[in-house]
C-alpha cells in the first residue's frame, strides 16, 4: 500500500498525529502540483509520515496550463493551447516528470524538419539565417547572406570575438548585454524579439542574469558567445547522441492531447488532499511554530509548512501577518498582462505555404501583435485532417491596450494584421480567445537579490515558489517544486497540534 494512504489509514481519516507532518500548499498550477508529487515521493522513500493539501481558488487545476479539445471537424480534434505549448527539454526537469507520472509514450515533438522562423523586417517575413542560436551566429554563410540584418550590423556582430568579457558577476538588462556585445541592430532585430519575446519582457529592464545567465557563463569562460557557443554546442551534440532514447529528439516538446495531459496524469496520480475553489485569504501563525491558513467561506486549515505557489502579488496578501518584511519584495515584482487568439482555417482556402513554425515581431516594427505561431505545422495532432491551426499573441508592455479590446475589434484587428504580414484573407472556421491578466512576471535587473531577499525574509516553514522566482518556463516550475519539497523534508519536524481544535472541516 501506498505509505500515505497507510499513514491515512492508521490516522483514522480525518484525525492527525502528532507525528504525521502537515504542508498546505497554495496553488494548484504546475508549481503546485509537482511540490505535491515530490513531497509524496520523498516522504514516502525517507519514511517520513506526510499529510498534505493542495488548495486552489478557481474551480480547475493547471493556473496558466490550458488545453481546450474542439472535436467534430474529422479524425482528430483542434488541440488549443491557452497557454504554454510545448517546454524546453534541455533543461531536464519537467521531461523527467512527464516520464516519472507514466507519460512517456504520450511526448510529442516538435516537427524539426520544418523549424524555421521568421522574423519580420520592415513589414516582410525574413528567416531566420540557419545557425543563429538566438542572437549568436555560429554558420558563416547563412548569416553573411541573409537580409535580415544589414552589413554593418553583420560586421559588428562578428566583432563580437574580439570584445573582452565581463567578469564582475553584476546583473544588467538583457538590451545592454546585447548591444554591448553584438550592436544594437542586433538587439532591435534579434534579441528584442526572441530573448525578450520568450519572456513577455522589455529588453531595457529584463535582467541578464535571472533571464539568460548562460550567455553571461559563456562571456566569463569563453571570452565571448561565438566562440562559447560554438565549443559548448558540440559538446552538447555529443552528449545529447549518447543520451538519447531515440523518442525524444526536439528541444521542445509538448503531449499528444495538449499540455493539459500533464494536469490530469497528476492530479489522477496525486494521492493527498486537492481542493479546488478554496482560495486562501491569509495566513497566521499559532502557537507551537504552526500555521494557520483562513480560507474562503470561514474555514481554516492547519499546517506544519506551507508553500506558496501562488503569483508573487497574492503571496504578498498572504504574508503580511507572518512574513510582513517579504511583503515589499513580493509587491515589487511586476507583472504584465497578455493574450494569446487561436484561429483554425480550412488548408485549401489559404493561399500561405506555413513553411516553418511561425513569426516573431520586433518590437520597432509598431504592429498590434507579437508573434504568431503557425501551431499546425510545428506540431502533429493539433488539428484535424485539411485544417490549419493558428497561434497569435498580443498585449504585453508593447500593447497594453491590447487586452481591453473586446473579442469583435480583437478578432477584426488580428485578422487585418493576419492579412498585412501573411497576406491571410480567409475567414477562420473558429477562433478561441484567452486573455491572461497580470500573468506574466517580470525579471526585471535584480531580481535574483531581490528573490534572495524574500526567501531570508520567510520564517521557518514558510516557502514561496514557482514562476514569479526563479525561472518562468514549465522546467523551472518543476525544478523549483522538486527543491522545495526537499527543503521542507529536510528541514520541518510535524509539530503537536493545537489544544483547541478551531477547525471546522480539516484534511481528507
Ligand atoms: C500564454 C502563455 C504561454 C506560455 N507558454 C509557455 C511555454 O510554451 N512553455 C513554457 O515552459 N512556459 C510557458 N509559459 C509559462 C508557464 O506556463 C507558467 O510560468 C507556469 O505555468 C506557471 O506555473 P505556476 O504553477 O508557477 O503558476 P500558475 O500557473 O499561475 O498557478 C498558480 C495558481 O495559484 C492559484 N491561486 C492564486 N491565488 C490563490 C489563493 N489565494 N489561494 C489559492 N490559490 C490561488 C491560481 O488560481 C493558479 O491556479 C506560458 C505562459 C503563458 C501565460
Amino acid at each position: 500500500m501506498n505509505p500515505l494512504a497507510a499513514d491515512r489509514e492508521k490516522a483514522g481519516g480525518a484525525e492527525r498525529t502528532s507525528a504525521t507532518l502537515r504542508v498546505a500548499i497554495v496553488g494548484g498550477g504546475i508549481t503546485g502540483l509537482s511540490v505535491a508529487w515530490y513531497l509524496e515521493r520523498e516522504a514516502a522513500a525517507s519514511g517520513v509520515a506526510l499529510r498534505y493539501t493542495i488548495l486552489e481558488r478557481s474551480p480547475r487545476w493547471g493556473g496558466k496550463i490550458r488545453t481546450e479539445r474542439i472535436a467534430g471537424f474529422g479524425d482528430e480534434p483542434f488541440v488549443i493551447e491557452a497557454g504554454p505549448d510545448s517546454f524546453l527539454t534541455q533543461k531536464p526537469w519537467a521531461l523527467r516528470l512527464v516520464r516519472e507520472i507514466g507519460l512517456a509514450d504520450r511526448i510529442l515533438n516538435t516537427n524539426d524538419h520544418l523549424r524555421r522562423v521568421f522574423v519580420l523586417r520592415r513589414g516582410k517575413p525574413v528567416p531566420l539565417p540557419d545557425g543563429v542560436l538566438l542572437i549568436v551566429p555560429t554558420r558563416i554563410l547563412p548569416f553573411v547572406l541573409s537580409p535580415l540584418l544589414s552589413p554593418p550590423a553583420k560586421l559588428r556582430m562578428g566583432l563580437e570575438l574580439f570584445i573582452p568579457p565581463r567578469r564582475d558577476g553584476e546583473d544588467e538588462t538583457v538590451a545592454d548585454f546585447v548591444r554591448r556585445r553584438l550592436g544594437a541592430e542586433a538587439l532591435d532585430r534579434l534579441a528584442e524579439p526572441l530573448m525578450s519575446g520568450i519572456y513577455n519582457a522589455e529588453a531595457e529592464r529584463q535582467s541578464l542574469l535571472a533571464t539568460f545567465p548562460r550567455f553571461r557563463a559563456l562571456e566569463e569562460q569563453f571570452g565571448s558567445l561565438i566562440r562559447g557557443m560554438l565549443i559548448s554546442r558540440r559538446a552538447h551534440r555529443r552528449r545529447r547522441s549518447a543520451a538519447s532514447d531515440g523518442k525524444t529528439s526536439a528541444m521542445f516538446v509538448s503531449l499528444r492531447a495538449g499540455m493539459y495531459e500533464l494536469v490530469e496524469a497528476l492530479t489522477d496520480r496525486l494521492s493527498g488532499d486537492l481542493r479546488l475553489n478554496a482560495g486562501v485569504e491569509r495566513i497566521v501563525r499559532r502557537r507551537g511554530g504552526r500555521y494557520e491558513l483562513l480560507l474562503d467561506g470561514e474555514e481554516r486549515l492547519e499546517a506544519d509548512a506551507v508553500i506558496i505557489t501562488t503569483p508573487a502579488c497574492a503571496a504578498a496578501d498572504l504574508l503580511q501577518d507572518v512574513a510582513p518584511l517579504a511583503v515589499e519584495g513580493l509587491r515589487a515584482i511586476r507583472y504584465v498582462s497578455t493574450g494569446t487568439i487561436s484561429l483554425a482555417f480550412r488548408a485549401d482556402e489559404i493561399n500561405h505555404p506555413l513553411d516553418g513554425f511561425g513569426l516573431v515581431i520586433p518590437r520597432s516594427e509598431g504592429r498590434r501583435v507579437n508573434a504568431i505561431t503557425w501551431t499546425s505545422t510545428k506540431f502533429d495532432h493539433r488539428a484535424p485532417e485539411g485544417y490549419v491551426l493558428l497561434r497569435v499573441f498580443f498585449g504585453g508592455s508593447r500593447r497594453p491596450e491590447m487586452m481591453e479590446k473586446d473579442d469583435d475589434e480583437l478578432l477584426s484587428i488580428v485578422r487585418s494584421e493576419l492579412s498585412e504580414l501573411m497576406g491571410l484573407d480567409t475567414r477562420p472556421i473558429l477562433h478561441r480567445i484567452y486573455r491572461w491578466r497580470r500573468a506574466n512576471p517580470q525579471y526585471d535587473v535584480g531580481h535574483l537579490e531581490r528573490v534572495g531577499a524574500i526567501e531570508a525574509a520567510l520564517p521557518s516553514g514558510v516557502y514561496v515558489t514557482g514562476s514569479a522566482y526563479r525561472g518562468v518556463g514549465l522546467p523551472d516550475c518543476v525544478y523549483q517544486a522538486q527543491q522545495t519539497a526537499r527543503r521542507v523534508l529536510e528541514t520541518i519536524r510535524p509539530q503537536a497540534p493545537a489544544p483547541i481544535q478551531v477547525s471546522t472541516q480539516d484534511g481528507g
